[in-house]
């Protein structure tokens, strides 16, 4: 790119696979540092970058932006700016905003505020100054500025589809307009889909600038790219994040959570500059099954891309021998932007599937036939597991601690006749967090499939006031959301919520109900009854009941040798033990052509009383005595068909 004021070179740098030349691909720019004061804008930016190349190859959504993307990353777009301040304050601290452009008597005009085009310059809102000492002056003109001058010339230049330009800070994420704030863009609902999915995890605040960073805006790099590049009515997709909370400078030890606390949306924003098929829900037809049974799981789909999505292959496998998806994957040979359809696998439960245990299966969306683009694990569960928390609010209060005013309440409950809630005396209050925390910690190392299960009812100002579940996976130290709720629901409604990736096979793992509101308005608040946590086993392929024969393979005995003629494979049934005798599960195994032994290992019989029955090449089968034998699944038996009344052969 062009120079700044002080003439120092604007460096971009493309990222790609092939990054020596253009490559045609959907091309998307992230930029930082446009204001010189917010250097965590350049280093989350730093850490996706390295993201990326650590995880070539490695990573399936690292491996396709890089194979089928074409970024541009320009870190410092106002250095100028930002030697000043690394200038007055060497250790970092400086608060310089805006570039070095010596304003005669003042320096330095707010390259935020001096995109084009005039109308949205010169908006009515007033959101820039006309003061050439104040910290958002607009200059004296629609890119006066060599910075934005630059940035024109390099957006005209190429074919952006997308641009995430960074700001610190406040955990916002900001849509256009911004000149004409609030009133919408003709992508409004394009806009709010892609806002809601990018802060899924960090749970930034979503809106336009007066309803996230509180003020109006004129002149701002979005509206400008959204609207009025060369390439419109191309309308390039352009957003703002303001990352993190406390501040300009944060301290060493915030620099990489809050740039880990934007990965997924500088992932996802990468994604939609071209296709990207992305899931709106995935839903199990229930919420438990019983080993045996048969259910579906329907998962909803969208391409949330920009570009047409070409030979969509929509995967659901069984993560375990457990559990038979007999259709693995349904073909899609395209998918327009924005349109969406579902798949619906059916599965069954092996009965030999121990109640109170989990079962995964594991859903990938590919496009151009096998590119990954998204992937996850989700468990089928039986039974109710093991139950480590049940709460229904009829004990008091004591196994929770509330930092404000939390308690149980007579006056709501979904079972008779208490709840928890936030503001027992009435509404709650501004501005404020408060929480119920879980006061012991759950060890689920053991079975760490987690289910969070609650009823709740609430009342706050939607979009406002929050009602947060949250997780931590080291006795309280970070919490991660896992939900939030707000708005109005007067009907009790049970949530049920795998946590399992947040509480991480924890030792300590808590959880935290938290309202958190804003400066005005106040409601009723939170209700929540009949908390639980239930636990599972996950059963993947690695389970194993084993029986241990001695045998003789008639036939192949060698009286003078006193041992089989030869190793051979015999294979091992079990059969009902009462008519007509069906056959359970089978397995081969090599028996010792010594000691006459063979352990046979099966994964699929359910505890039972069978027979054990062997069979050797085309020999007539050899079965245990009658009666059957005691089979315990997972365990290890013993048989020994060497003396004459421990088999017989006429039984069917
Ligand atoms: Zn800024």
């Amino acid at each position: 790119m062009d120079s700044s004021v002080e003439n120092r070179k604007i460096w971009t740098v493309r990222v790609s696979n092939s990054p020596n030349a253009p490559t045609g691909r959907p091309e998307i720019w992230f930029h930082s540092l446009i204001h010189a004061r917010e250097p965590e804008s350049m280093e989350q930016n730093v850490y996706f970058m390295y993201w990326l190349f650590e995880n070539y190859n490695i990573d399936p959504v690292a491996t396709y932006i890089l194979k089928n993307r074409e970024l541009y990353f320009t870190l410092v777009l106002n250095p100028d700016g930002y030697v000043y301040n690394e200038t007055t304050n060497p250790s970092g601290g400086g608060l310089w905003r805006k570039n070095r452009k010596n304003n005669g008597g003042s320096y330095g005009i707010d390259l935020n505020r001096n995109y084009g085009i005039y109308q949205y310059w010169n908006s009515s809102n007033n959101g820039s100054s006309t003061v050439a000492s104040s910290d958002t002056y607009r200059g004296p003109s629609p890119f006066s500025e060599p910075e934005t001058r630059a940035v024109m010339k390099f957006v005209n230049s190429r074919n952006f589809s997308a641009i995430l330009g960074a700001h610190t800070y406040g955990n916002l994420l900001i849509k256009p307009w911004a000149w004409q704030d609030p009133i919408p863009t003709p992508d409004d609902a394009k806009f709010n889909e892609y806002l809601a999915d990018m802060t899924i995890y960090n749970h930034f605040t979503i809106g336009t600038p007066s309803q996230t960073v509180g003020y109006k805006v004129r002149g701002g790099a979005d509206d400008w790219y959204y609207n009025d590049s060369v390439h419109s009515p191309h309308r390039i997709i352009a957003m703002t994040p303001e990352i993190g909370t406390t501040g300009f400078w944060p301290t060493q030890a915030e620099i990489i959570p809050l740039a880990q606390s934007m990965l997924f949306t500088n992932q996802y924003f990468a994604m939609i500059g071209g296709a990207y098929v992305y899931p709106v829900s995935t839903t199990l037809n229930k919420t438990v099954y019983s080993p045996g049974e048969s259910g579906t799981l329907k998962i909803k789909f969208r391409n949330k891309g920009l570009q047409t999505a070409q030979n969509v292959k929509i995967e659901c496998t069984s993560g375990s021998y457990y559990l038979n998806v007999p259709i693995t994957f349904y073909n899609y040979s395209s998918l327009s932007s924005f349109a969406g359809d579902s798949s619906t696998f059916g599965f069954t439960i092996s009965p030999a599937l121990p109640n109170n245990s989990a079962v995964p299966v594991l859903i990938k969306f590919k496009q151009n036939d096998s590119d990954v683009v998204y992937t996850e694990t989700k468990y089928i569960l039986t039974g109710n597991g093991s139950v480590t928390l049940a709460d229904s609010a009829e004990n008091g209060f004591g196994k929770w601690t509330t930092n404000l005013g939390w308690a149980v309440t007579s006056s709501q409950s979904h079972t008779p006749s208490n709840s928890f809630t936030d503001s027992p005396s009435g509404n709650y209050t501004d501005n404020s967090t408060n929480s119920m925390t879980l006061n012991l910690p759950v060890n689920v190392s053991s079975s760490p499939i987690t289910l969070l299960s609650f009823w709740h009812r609430y009342s706050t100002e939607a979009g406002y006031d929050f009602c947060n579940v949250e997780v931590s996976s080291n006795n309280g130290t970070a919490w991660q959301t896992v939900s939030s709720y707000n708005g109005t629901l007067t009907t009790w409604t049970q949530q049920n919520i795998d946590i399992t990736s947040y509480a991480n096979s924890s030792s300590q793992l808590k959880i935290r109900f938290t309202l958190k509101t804003d400066p005005s308005v106040t409601s009723d608040g939170w209700y929540i009854d009949d908390i639980k946590l239930n636990n599972y086993t996950s059963y993947l392929n690695s389970v194993n009941t084993t029986v241990n024969l001695k045998t003789i393979n008639e036939g192949f005995y060698n009286t003078s040798l006193n041992s089989l003629n030869m190793k051979d494979t015999v294979t091992m049934y079990l059969r009902n033990s009462s008519s007509p005798y069906a056959i359970i599960d089978s397995t081969e195994t090599t028996v010792d052509s010594l000691t006459f032994t063979g352990s046979f290992v099966f994964r699929n019989a359910a505890s039972g009383n069978y027979y054990y029955v062997l069979k050797h090449r085309n020999s007539i089968e050899t079965w245990s005595k009658a009666g059957g034998e005691a089979y315990a699944f997972g365990g290890i038996m013993s048989y020994d068909f060497t003396p004459r009344q421990h088999r017989h052969t006429e039984i069917i």
